[in-house]
């Protein structure tokens, strides 16, 4: 955008000395008239008033138009000589004639600088608008910093980061920490003829602290840290990416010992020849450049390149191959430990009741990266601020968990009785199917208050962290994600809409057990599915790998799969008649219900209606 606005300028300043020019008259013809007509019609009485500027133009004004006009322009050529000459014809006008009124030495009506000035300014704008226009057609590389990285020297903000703001990630920080001795002592490496990698890839999910991670190294190695985004390579112009990558890297080595930093890689590093859609050439050489860049600089030079992505999947292998980022470090969400380091990081800068227990909310919380959990003790620190309370409570972070994951309460929706009895029965549903299934994680809350998109929600944390996820464990999320649809139609004899996003869910799961993960019989351990959505940056041919008829037998698994999985959830709701029943009379009365009211009733002991609990109460087994 900004490359643009000198032009609008341009433009703008040219339509304004137009505008000004036609207001001044600059383009009004000076004379009509000679200056013996001039005087042929004072004296013969046409003439109702006249003026005389300073520089000795006449107007006159008419009592008749002449071809139209009435008002006369003529340029004298001595003004006092037409004075003294005219001086009787224009006394005895203006006593006994139709001379009205007169004026010598009126200021000047356009100066001749007035004239002159917006030629100046036109001729101003279109000699800069043909500069730029030859420098586009140049390549773009005569603007001065257009070809040059934006890249940003030390760390962006300001602020340093080291290796203690990075919690958990214990084993990244120590790959990381080889390259910050590197720096430090390349001696030490290559006295034994080590080879120090040429480039690191963080590769891991969004939030994961990927980008902290690599400014935590600049801040350790104490050495310079250049760091790009991705994005920034790619620009409109052919050829601009590839001298920016050249840039940069000649930037590094000035400053060397110094870390390149190229955040979400894959904006430039896309697989070479692939893709929807045209125009890969600017791509294609910029990759190029950055693949010639890599190669260039020799080991002693002491520059490392770290780049970051999330989508390693789709970089081109050229990228990857050993000598450029020949090492991969995978940082992945925090386990429950890792998760807790995480919270102590972030509870610095805030206030904490002493009742938070942050190793709870740490093991409640399986599958939060590091931004998420910094997300979540920023929402309860809103929360306590917005009551006016001094310190966050426990509260505040069950409060905050329930929107994180499903959205902001919306208790002021205007709500039909009908549809809280839906929502009850539904959720109770889900509730009560997964109390019964072994696998299934612990249901922590249940309500019937409007959330997000939802109009009710039930939440289950798991117990603890599990790497891996089994087919009956899969079979049994079904089996729960379809107990709101089963539990509407056993017990209200209608089904609504409000299970289409629990059947989507369950549909894609069942999928992905048939065809991603080989889990049925009939197809066997063949995946058939691979992450392959038709992505720019892959070739979309590749994404259906199988035969009709394969795909018709997926169909056929997935339908056989998803009808068990309804059946058996029939079953178990209808043999929790009276506990279904118990739970939604709760519901409809209370508007929530906590796990441990809820294991109550499903128990068949009393419940306590004062109790409350959080998703937070975990017991450690
Ligand atoms: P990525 O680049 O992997 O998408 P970031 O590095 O930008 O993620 O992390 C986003 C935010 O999440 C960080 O600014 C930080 O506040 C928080 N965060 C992520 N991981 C961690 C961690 N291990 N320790 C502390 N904070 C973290
Ligand atoms: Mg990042
Ligand atoms: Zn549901």
């Amino acid at each position: 955008m900004k490359k643009r606005n000198p032009i609008i300028i341009i433009i703008y300043i040219a339509i304004l000395a137009l505008v000004f020019s036609w207001m001044l008259g600059v383009f009004n013809p000076k004379d009509d008239l000679t200056e013996a007509k001039v005087v042929e019609l004072l004296e013969d009485g046409k003439v109702k008033s006249f003026s005389v500027d300073s520089e000795g133009v006449i107007t006159l004004e008419l009592h008749e138009a002449i071809e139209g006009k009435t008002k006369l322009r003529a340029t004298l050529a001595d003004v006092s000589a037409f004075r003294s000459e005219n001086e009787d014809t224009i006394q005895f006008q203006k006593t006994y004639g139709e001379l009205e009124d007169y004026d010598y030495d009126q200021p000047t009506e356009a100066s001749a600088f007035d004239l002159v000035l917006p030629l100046i300014l036109v001729g101003l704008a279109l000699l800069v608008l043909w500069v730029i226009l030859v420098g586009r057609a140049n390549g773009g590389n005569n603007l001065s910093s257009f070809g040059k990285a934006r890249t940003v020297l030390g760390v962006p903000d300001g602020k340093k980061v080291t290796f203690e703001d990075v919690a958990g990630a214990d084993e990244e920080k120590a790959e990381l920490q080889e390259v910050v001795d590197f720096l430090r002592d390349p001696e030490k490496f290559t006295q034994i003829g080590a080879r120090i990698p040429h480039g690191l890839l963080l590769v891991g999910p969004p939030g994961t602290g990927k980008t902290l991670l690599a400014r935590a190294v600049a801040g350790e190695a104490g050495v310079q840290f250049l760091s790009i985004s991705g994005s920034d390579f790619v620009e409109m112009y052919v050829g601009v990416g590839a001298s920016r990558v050249r840039d940069l890297f000649e930037q590094a080595k000035k400053i060397a010992p110094a870390i390149i930093f190229i955040d979400e890689i894959d904006a430039v590093g896309r697989k070479r020849g692939s893709g929807l859609g045209g125009g890969h050439d600017e791509k294609e050489q910029t990759l190029n450049q950055l693949l010639v860049e890599m190669d260039g600089f020799g080991r002693t030079e002491g520059v490392i390149v770290l780049a970051a992505t999330n989508r390693p999947d789709i970089l081109d292998p050229a990228l990857l191959r050993p000598g450029r980022f020949d090492r991969q470090i995978y940082v992945g969400a925090p386990d429950a430990k890792g998760r807790e380091e995480v919270l102590k990081v972030h509870a610095k800068g805030k206030k904490l009741d002493s009742d938070v227990d942050l190793r709870s909310v740490a093991l409640a919380t399986t599958g939060f990266t590091g931004a998420d959990l910094s997300n979540l003790l920023n929402e309860a620190a809103i929360m306590a601020a917005r009551d006016n309370r001094p310190a966050l409570n426990m509260e505040d972070l069950n409060e905050a968990m329930m929107k994180i994951t499903a959205g902001p309460e919306k208790r002021s929706r205007v709500r039909l009785v009908r549809d809280q009895k839906i929502t009850a029965v539904h959720e109770a549903g889900h509730a009560v199917a997964m109390y019964r299934l072994p696998t299934a994680d612990p249901v922590r809350h249940i309500s019937i208050i409007p959330r997000g998109q939802s109009l009710g929600s039930t939440w289950s944390t798991p117990k603890e962290d599990s790497a891996h996820m089994t087919r009956n464990e899969m079979y049994e999320r079904i089996v729960g994600l379809l107990g709101g649809r089963v539990a509407e139609d056993l017990f209200l004899g209608d089904i609504s809409t409000g299970a289409s996003n629990d059947i989507d869910r369950a549909s894609k799961l069942a999928r992905d057990m048939v065809a991603r993960y080989g889990m049925c019989e009939r197809l066997g351990a063949v995946s058939y599915l691979d992450d392959g959505e038709v992505f720019i940056g892959r070739d979309y041919q590749s994404t259906k790998s199988y035969s009709e008829k394969v795909a018709g037998t997926i169909d056929d698994e997935v339908k056989l799969l998803m009808d068990k999985a309804y059946a058996h959830c029939k079953q178990l709701l209808a043999d929790n008649k009276e506990q279904m029943k118990d739970v939604v009379e709760f519901l409809l009365k209370h508007e929530t219900m906590s796990g441990a009211q809820f294991a109550a009733c499903m128990e068949g002991q009393p419940i306590d209606e004062q109790s409350t609990t959080s998703l937070f109460d975990i017991t450690e087994e």
